[in-house]
């Protein structure tokens, strides 16, 4: 999707992507190979002007080893924040970001104290490599603890005090080279199983200034440059900082479509150093994602405002293998073509 609104812009791209059925690999030059693999680092290098990543879990040292030689946005700092769950809470902590209590445990032994201080129900995450509720275990009651180590295969974890929320809300935001930012309207999120269903960006939510200031700090603080999703929870009409995407994000996705300057161009614009574009709203929309399974094309395609984005991905069990955007002139209208979809893809909706 990057390449997709790169490509306007007489931009050029080179993957490197370890798959072998990559889909960017149909957009411009795949190096398949490791992030780590020496040969293709050195191509990357040699080739590219400025360097992005859109996949957290990237080697921190492979992407020193590019910072070193060319322009990598964001940078090493942010990708090495947004790595580490027990990095992030103690960078929102710093900035006075309020966020669920939590503890770090690295030993089996010390979760029995992290419990004691958390209280339950609590989720016990690993620190590194979860993504879409991997690595993590819900713990309802003491005798799940032992259960619960194991899930996280005792690998350094924080538990944290699973929170009732009233909504989850994202803010998207872009920071150029020169400190310049722009905030999308917030986005209200629903998930099931960890992993995102849908994407509801608001006009006007309450709480869109205090996200904004939030995210700001965590930009300012990273020297960030690229677009940058700060996930939260409300709780008690407030914010409660979650995690950091340093990079473009799935509830983003809808501003493809439904923002003057998508979130994928406004990358490309942060890193390629030009102006950053209008992050204004053009219409009213919502985005599901098509997980383990994508409705049929034609019945899409034959609905107003409904705009499918196809993955070419092989399915696997929560897997995302597309993406759906509805957009509309107004609220009612909206609410109409969502009942159009829902009658062909009742699934889409959580
Ligand atoms: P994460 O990988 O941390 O974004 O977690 C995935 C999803 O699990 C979140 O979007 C929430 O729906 C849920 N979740 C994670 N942490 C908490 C928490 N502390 N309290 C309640 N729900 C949570």
């Amino acid at each position: 999707m990057l390449a997709l609104a790169g490509y306007p812009l007489g931009l050029e791209f080179l993957f490197l992507d370890p798959s072998p059925d990559a889909c960017a690999a149909a957009l411009g030059q795949h190096l398949c190979a490791d992030y780590s693999d020496p040969g293709a680092l050195a191509r990357l290098c040699a080739s590219a002007q400025v360097v992005t990543f859109e996949f957290e879990n990237v080697p921190l040292a492979v992407a020193e080893r590019v910072a070193a030689r060319l322009p990598l946005h964001p940078g090493p700092l942010a990708l090495r924040t947004g790595q580490d769950r027990l990095a992030e809470k103690k960078l929102f902590q710093r900035l006075k970001i309020p966020v669920p209590p939590f503890r770090p445990v690295d030993r089996r032994e010390a979760l029995d104290a992290a419990l004691e201080a958390i209280g339950l129900p609590a989720l016990l995450k690993t620190r590194r490599l979860g993504y879409d509720g991997k690595g993590q275990a819900v713990l309802h009651q003491r005798e799940d603890l032992d259960q619960a180590w194991q899930a996280v295969r005792g690998q350094p974890s924080i538990l944290e005090r699973k929170v009732i929320f009233e909504r989850e809300l994202s803010c998207l935001a872009v920071r150029a080279g020169d400190g310049a930012v722009r905030y999308y309207q917030v986005v209200e999120n629903t998930h099931r199983g960890g992993i995102l269903r849908r994407s509801l960006p608001r006009a006007d939510d309450p709480l869109q200034r205090r996200a904004e200031e939030y995210t700001g700090r965590v930009l300012e603080a990273l020297s960030y440059v690229g677009v940058l999703a700060f996930e939260f929870f409300v709780v008690d009409g407030e914010l409660l900082g979650n995690e950091i995407a340093p990079r473009v994000h799935n509830s983003g996705h809808w501003s493809i479509e439904g923002a003057e300057t998508s979130q994928f161009e406004n990358h490309l614009r942060a890193i390629t150093g030009l102006p950053l574009g209008n992050t204004a709203t053009r219409s009213v929309c919502a985005m599901f994602n098509c997980i383990d399974e994508a409705p049929p094309l034609a019945a899409l395609a034959a609905l107003a405002g409904v705009h499918p984005h196809l993955y070419g991905k092989l399915p696997k069990p929560g897997r995302k293998l597309g993406h759906i955007t509805v957009t509309a002139a107004d609220p009612a209208e909206l609410e109409q073509r969502l009942t159009n979809l829902k009658a062909v893809a009742p699934e889409l909706f959580p």
